[in-house]
Parts: structure tokens; C-alpha cells; sequence
């Protein structure tokens, strides 16, 4: 095999499974490997690639702002960094934002926040805030993020975790308002699960959790990092059942694909509980990745990745349902954020990654029975078309093996 899976594997930590692909190049939705073969990315990076690889306009921002200014801190201001933020607010509807790097990091900004916002403006008793999430949730690895996840391998071997966590029914509004008590800081969600395999909750289930929250003076905050953005048809998941939540955590393809940006948004009186010396990042909102994020923001607008993501996510899904094949067992999805349940009985989602990584067309299983698709949200109709093929062929290979009695 190529040398330098062979070095990944012999030096790099074994916390990932990788498909057995070396990635030399990018461009647009397409990827080229060590050899040179051509694969269409369907997975753009769990979404951090929304753009397409190596987008002109990003490589150029990035190229320019790297040769007059990348990394200042938080020591000083910067000229890039007001505009970034002004923009990102306008977008989102949001008075303020705190800017990091990674998902995680700004996940775990958000649980600071609600809970000093529980102390300081709602009068929760000091320590006893709680915080509740939602079961199949996915909100990174830090040891909060994974405090909060229900998943037993995320949590085990890595304990203690630290309390004020509890977890409800995904999608279930009734579970929501039963565990709200007085202690409750927030409720954090996703509008769709992605790392829990493209699960969509019942319509309406925002906009009841925004107003069961608003009632008990409880922070409704959004993990828009992978549905943000465009990813779902609309410029945030949220929109499409027009609520704008307290709080708001974005990522993932906030940097262009190019860069680690993320941040939490919040209303100005949620975002004034932090002062001087609260918490901070050395490279969060750094000139280089604000210079990124801002055209990263632009081009979405300017290109409408969001209607692209739409149509062509429609399009994704009514092609899928075409094929009609006892091997898929469900399609669901929105804009082009898409799964593929495959029937377990049949084949894993592992063994259909793979064979769609021969026949050139990367994705990736999330837990053991989704195929999930995720490509670039320039994406058009004739690599759609190609895709689907490559998925039918794999398919209707699985449906020739009888099935074991
Ligand atoms: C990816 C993801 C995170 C974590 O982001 P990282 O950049 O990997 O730390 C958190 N929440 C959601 C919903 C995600 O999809």
C-alpha cells in the first residue's frame, strides 16, 4: 500500500477508522488520490467543505491575509475581525459573537455561558445549573461535549464527567417540558442529528422547544456547526421553521474548508455575562481565520449555496428513491445533508463506503447502518446523477448475494 497510509498507521493515534484512500489534491466537489484517481467527495468533510475544495475567492482571501497579517491574539484587535463578526451577526440575527476554533471549543463556550447566565441573570443556586441535551446527541469530544452524549463508546474509559447534564427524548416535546426545572440553564440541540445518522425531528419541534423555553426563562441554544451554513437548504436549519434561538453555535464550514473557525452567537444580555479573563482562545478569531470566514460568509451569500443545497438535496433524494432496492431500508434528509439506512440484514454502511470508494465516490458510514451524503453544496446535477449510478451498482451487487438464512 502507499507509504504514507503506512506512516499514518504506524504513527498517527488509531481514534479514527479511515476508508483506505491518500488524498493528494481537491478541487471543487472532486478529490484525487496519491495515484491520481479521481473520486466525487460526497462527505466534504462532515460538512466542513461546503464550498467545494479549493474555492478561488477563498484561496485568494487566504493568500492575501496570510502574506500581511495571520495571528495577533486576543492581545490586540485586529482590522479583519469586527467585520467578520458585524457580518456573521447580520446574517444569523444574532447581537454578538464569541469566536473560537474548533466545534467542540465552541460548544463548550455555549455551556459556559448558560451556565454563568444562569447564575448571574436567572438566580440559579451556585453549582446547581442544569443543562439538557438530547438523546443521540452529537456536540464534539471535549469532556463536557461527551458529559452530555449517550453514546457508550464516546464515554467509556474517559470518566468522571462532571454533573448538570441530563439528556431527553430526541424530538420528543413532552419529555422537553418534563424535565425543565427551575435549575435549567439551556437546552441545547440539533435541528438534525448528523453524527446520529440524519435524524429529523417531527415538524415543529423547534419552534415548541423555542416556546416551552421562552416560558421557563430557559436558553434555547442551536448546534447549527454541521447544519449551518446552507447544509440543510436554508442558511441555518433554524430558519426553516423561522425561530432564532437565544444561542447559536456555528463551525465546520464557517472557515471556507481551508481553516478551523467557529464561534457561539448569542443575544447581547446572554453573550454580557463573560468579562475580561471569563474564557478565551489563543487563536480564536485570529486575523487569518476572520479574513477566511468573512469571504467563507460572502460567497455563500453571493453563490446562494443554500438554494443549490436545496434543489439539488431534492433532487439527491427523489433520484435516491428511485432506485427502488431492498438494500436501503430509508432515505431521509434535507438539502444536501442525506442518509441512506441500509438494511443491516443485508450489508453494513461500512462495506457500501467502500465499495462506492472503488467505484470513485467517497463517503462515509455514521454508526453501523447509515450511509450519509454530504457533498459540496456547489454540487450539480450531472455528478448527482453519477453518484446515484455508483450507488445503484453497489446496491444491486449487495442484492446478488442471497440473503444468510
Ligand atoms: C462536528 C460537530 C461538532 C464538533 O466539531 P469539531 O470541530 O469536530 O470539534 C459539534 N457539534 C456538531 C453538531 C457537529 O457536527
Amino acid at each position: 500500500m502507499d507509504s504514507s497510509l503506512d506512516l499514518e498507521t504506524q504513527y498517527c493515534a488509531h481514534n479514527y477508522h479511515p476508508l483506505p484512500v491518500v488524498l493528494a489534491r481537491g478541487e471543487g466537489v472532486f478529490v484525487w488520490d496519491v495515484a491520481g484517481k479521481k473520486y466525487l467527495d460526497m462527505m466534504s468533510a462532515y460538512s466542513a467543505v461546503s464550498h467545494g475544495h479549493a474555492h478561488p475567492r477563498l484561496v485568494k482571501a487566504v493568500q492575501e491575509q496570510a502574506a500581511r497579517l495571520t495571528i495577533v491574539s486576543r492581545a490586540f484587535h485586529s482590522d479583519t475581525l469586527g467585520p467578520f463578526l458585524a457580518r456573521v451577526c447580520e446574517l444569523t440575527g444574532q447581537d454578538m459573537a464569541l469566536p473560537m476554533n474548533t466545534g467542540a471549543e465552541a460548544v463548550e463556550t455555549a455551556i459556559k455561558a448558560a451556565r454563568k447566565w444562569a447564575y448571574t441573570v436567572k438566580g440559579v443556586a451556585e453549582n446547581q445549573a442544569e443543562i439538557i441535551g438530547c438523546d443521540g446527541n452529537f456536540h464534539g469530544r471535549t469532556i463536557a461535549a461527551v458529559a452530555m452524549s449517550d453514546e457508550p463508546q464516546y464515554q467509556q474509559g474517559f470518566g468522571p464527567f462532571p454533573p448538570g447534564f441530563l439528556n431527553v427524548e430526541y424530538g420528543n416535546i413532552d419529555a422537553l417540558a418534563a424535565a425543565i426545572n427551575p435549575n435549567t440553564a439551556a437546552f441545547i440541540v440539533e435541528p438534525i442529528q448528523g453524527e446520529g445518522g440524519i435524524v429529523i425531528p417531527p415538524r415543529g419541534y423547534l419552534q415548541d422547544a423555542a416556546r416551552l423555553c421562552r416560558e421557563n426563562n430557559v436558553l434555547l441554544i442551536v448546534d447549527e456547526i454541521q447544519t449551518g451554513l446552507g447544509r440543510t437548504g436554508k442558511f441555518l436549519a433554524c430558519d426553516h421553521e423561522g425561530v432564532k434561538p437565544d444561542g447559536l453555535i456555528l463551525g465546520k464550514a464557517l472557515g471556507g474548508g481551508i481553516l478551523p473557525v467557529s464561534m457561539f452567537l448569542a443575544r447581547r444580555d446572554v453573550m454580557d455575562v463573560f468579562t475580561p479573563g471569563d474564557h478565551g482562545s489563543t487563536f480564536g478569531g485570529n486575523p487569518l481565520a476572520a479574513a477566511a470566514g468573512l469571504e467563507a460568509l460572502e460567497i455563500l451569500v453571493e453563490e446562494d449555496l443554500a438554494a443549490n443545497s436545496a434543489e439539488m438535496g431534492d433532487y439527491l433524494i427523489e433520484r435516491l428513491r428511485e432506485l427502488d432496492s431492498p438494500v436501503i431500508r430509508d432515505i431521509r434528509g434535507k438539502g444536501l445533508f442525506v442518509g441512506v439506512e441500509i438494511e443491516p440484514a443485508r450489508t453494513s454502511a461500512r462495506t457500501v463506503c467502500e465499495a462506492l470508494m472503488e467505484r470513485g465516490l467517497l463517503s462515509k458510514e455514521t454508526h453501523a447502518t447509515v450511509v450519509r451524503l454530504a457533498p459540496p453544496l456547489v454540487i450539480g446535477k450531472a455528478e448527482i446523477d453519477w453518484a446515484v449510478e455508483q450507488i445503484r451498482s453497489v446496491v444491486d451487487d449487495v442484492d446478488q448475494v442471497p440473503l444468510a438464512s
